[in-house]
Order: C-alpha cells, then sequence, then structure tokens
C-alpha cells in the first residue's frame, strides 16, 4: 500500500511487484486545509481498511511519499500543504493500533500496524524509474522533476544515495546565480528559480503577453503551431533558449560531480520534452559546462509518469 500527497491531492494505492493494482484519489481542499493532518490520516486509514477487506492478502507495509523533507518517521516541512514536524508515522501507528484492537476477531487485521515508510516523492520516483522505469539500464543515474519546484536524486549501483546530517540532494537549491532573486529556501539564485516548469511556463506567458491563467495544454498547442511555421517566433525560441540554457547549468553541475551513465527527467518537464530535450543536450554538450567532455549524454524523459512516486513508496 502506498501513498502520496503532491499539494494538490492524495493518491492511495495497492502495489504489487512494482505494478499498481487500484488507485484512489483524494483531491485535497480548502475546507480539507483547515485540518490537514487528520484529513491525511483518515484517507490513508478509511482505505487501508478498505483494501484490507477486500483482499485474502497479507499487508506487507506502507510507504508514503512525501513532496517535502523527511526523517526518521517525520514529515519535517511541507510547504505546499503548511505541514511541519508532522510525526506521522507514529500517529498512524496509533491509530492503527485501536483500530487492530477492535478488530482482533477478524484475522486479516492482525497483522496491523504494519512497516511504515517514508520518502520524500522525487526519490520515491528516482527508486522507481530506476528499478522499472526509464533508468533501468543503468547502475548509477540521476534523475530530476521539474515542476512546481526542482527535486531529485542520485542512484549509484542500484542504490539511492542519502545524506547523514540531512536528507540532502537537494538540486533545486543549488546557486546558479549568486545575485539572482531570493528563493522561498532563503537564499539567492537557487536553480529552481531557472530550472523549474513554472519558471519555463511564467516566462512564456510574460513574453508572449499572455494571460498568468493560460493552461499548459494552450502552450503545448503554440509551441506545436510555431513548430509548423517556417519562420519561427523569436520570442518563443528566446524563451526555450533561456529555460535549456539555466537547466544546461544545473544539470552540468550534476554530471561534473557524479559522472552518471544517465539522466532522467520527471514532473511536467515530461509534457513539454519535445520542444526542450534536444535544446537541453546540445547546450551541455557544447556550452563548455562539462568538466570531462562528452560526445553524448544520455538524458531521458519519465516513463512511469504520475506513477512514480506511488511505485517508488512501495519499494521502500
Ligand atoms: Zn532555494
Amino acid at each position: 500500500m502506498e501513498w502520496t500527497c503532491g499539494g494538490s491531492h492524495i493518491a492511495i494505492s495497492e502495489v504489487k511487484d512494482g505494478k499498481i493494482i487500484e488507485k484512489t484519489q483524494r483531491k485535497i481542499t480548502d475546507e480539507d486545509r483547515i485540518d490537514i493532518l487528520d484529513v491525511i490520516e483518515e484517507t490513508i486509514i478509511e482505505n487501508v481498511k478498505k483494501i484490507l477487506n477486500n483482499t485474502e492478502e497479507k499487508l506487507e507495509s506502507i510507504g508514503i511519499a512525501v513532496p517535502g523533507i523527511v526523517s526518521n518517521g517525520v514529515i519535517n516541512k511541507c510547504v505546499n500543504l503548511g505541514i511541519k514536524d508532522y510525526d506521522i508515522v507514529d500517529r498512524l501507528n496509533k491509530k492503527f493500533i485501536k483500530y487492530a484492537n477492535e478488530n482482533r476477531k477478524q484475522e486479516r487485521f492482525k497483522s496491523l500496524p504494519v512497516q511504515i515508510k517514508l520518502q520524500n516523492d522525487a526519490k520515491c520516483a528516482a527508486i522507481a524509474e530506476s528499478k522499472y522505469g526509464v533508468l533501468q539500464e543503468y547502475e548509477s543515474s540521476i534523475f530530476l522533476t521539474l515542476g512546481t519546484g526542482i527535486g531529485g536524486a542520485v542512484i549509484v549501483e542500484g542504490k539511492l544515495l542519502e545524506g547523514k546530517c540531512f536528507s540532502g540532494y537537494e538540486f533545486g537549491h543549488m546557486t546558479i546565480n549568486v545575485n539572482g532573486e531570493l528563493c522561498k529556501c532563503g537564499k539567492k539564485g537557487c536553480f529552481e528559480l531557472y530550472g523549474s516548469m513554472k519558471y519555463f511556463k511564467r516566462n512564456f506567458k510574460e513574453r508572449l503577453g499572455l494571460s498568468q491563467f493560460t493552461h499548459s495544454e494552450q502552450l503545448l498547442d503554440l509551441l506545436k503551431y510555431d513548430m509548423a511555421l517556417e519562420k519561427h517566433d523569436e520570442r518563443i525560441k528566446q524563451v526555450i533558449d533561456e529555460y535549456t540554457q539555466s537547466l544546461a547549468i544545473g544539470i552540468s553541475n550534476l554530471i561534473n560531480i557524479f559522472e552518471p551513465e544517465a539522466i532522467g527527467i520527471g514532473g511536467s518537464f515530461t509534457y513539454f520534452e519535445e520542444f526542450l530535450l534536444k535544446n537541453l543536450k546540445e547546450k551541455i554538450l557544447n556550452g563548455n559546462l562539462l568538466f570531462n567532455p562528452r560526445n553524448d549524454i544520455i538524458i531521458k524523459s519519465a516513463l512511469l509518469k504520475n506513477d512514480a512516486g506511488i511505485i517508488g513508496a512501495s519499494m521502500l
């Protein structure tokens, strides 16, 4: 069983051998946010009961993919949900013990509570993509999620690298412009301020004078329309060039440190891949950014898309 929460919804699935058996989602409403911890716990517990009532199989573990920083069963910070120092594992276990005690006669509830593991959602996605997705052929890889922010992970010899003091691998907050804009983390010029898809879309809308409410689908249509033209819109070319240049700087820094065999990119980047990926690769290879020059670099778009976090959490 796995739970994932991207700040806008809670998704729960039964996962077996990397395959999603059944998935349910709950949109987080403004009302839910008032008592978000209870909403999260009740949603998980209700769904665990439902799964246990519909299967003869034993529940082995619960994995939770969190869009934030986690350590030792605690969600330290989840900005999108306004959560801080939330001891979710302990609170869930207490509720499971209570529920199991009330239902002792029912054999399948005897395994409650089960082991509950937490991990950051980008790291979960990386684990899943390296075992079942786009990075499965490679022993050493880097995975990035480009969405509202930038998350990521490094896999070496099939294993996720983790920090000792803190969770680490905060790619989104490496400085790429020391005099840059102020980031919500308190530093200036962080990679995610220039390399996130949020930035790309905002810049795209501003340059073309589009409303800030323009949907991603409309941006994609504009890109497709422009691609079919003989003479391309110079403004679109500039938006793409600036964005891929920032991405190239951040990703080259990671290549120089980890020298991976391949890089996987997930998040909403995957929908815009055909307009960005080739440009990005050219900038990395030809932009004088690599310490060890390469003839080619393998960068692939994620395969498991929105399910990567859930599948990865089931593998913790
Ligand atoms: Zn930052």
